[in-house]
């Protein structure tokens, strides 16, 4: 895992879930997984968040409030689409107001797929998130550097 200066924040977001995968990423923070002992915490605030967890797919009601809450989250961030209707659109993916997977309006860092996603791939696929959010990081200092800030 990669060293991290900074306790890693995240936001979980509903997108259009049966709830099952809810059910998992709650699970995460209970005391027998308790990722909150390596300083991941569960915040509410966009503004806080380094990494954004979504599950369920995209629809048309909530297709403009993901875009929203990315664009409100800063730079550096990874995206981690839990459970396999977050992946895909999974069995929802056939309905009329489905537009499919999280990718469908942002970009997403990490697949962690499953119905649900069981609390071991959750952690696992966060655990790959913070890999590549501190590569974005290093990126973001190099830039600033060669642009003399
Ligand atoms: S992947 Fe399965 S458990 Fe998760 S939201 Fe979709 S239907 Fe529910």
């Amino acid at each position: 895992m990669a060293y991290l200066k900074k306790s890693p924040w995240l936001l979980h977001y509903d997108a259009s879930s049966c709830n099952g995968c809810d059910i998992e990423v709650l699970a995460c923070l209970t005391p027998l997984y308790d990722v909150e002992r390596f300083g991941i915490i569960n915040t509410g605030n966009p503004k806080h968040a380094d990494v954004f967890v979504i599950t369920g797919g995209i629809n048309e009601l909530n297709r403009k409030v993901v875009k929203n809450i990315y664009e409100q989250i800063p730079d550096p961030k990874v995206v981690v689409a839990v459970g396999i209707c977050a992946c895909s659109g999974g069995v929802f993916r056939e309905c009329y107001n489905m537009a499919g997977g999280v990718d469908q309006v942002i970009p997403v860092d990490v697949y962690v797929p499953g119905c649900a996603a069981r609390p071991e791939s959750i952690i696992d696929g966060i655990v790959k998130a913070l890999g590549i959010l501190e590569e974005k990081r290093e990126e973001m200092k190099e830039k600033e550097k060669q642009h003399g800030n």
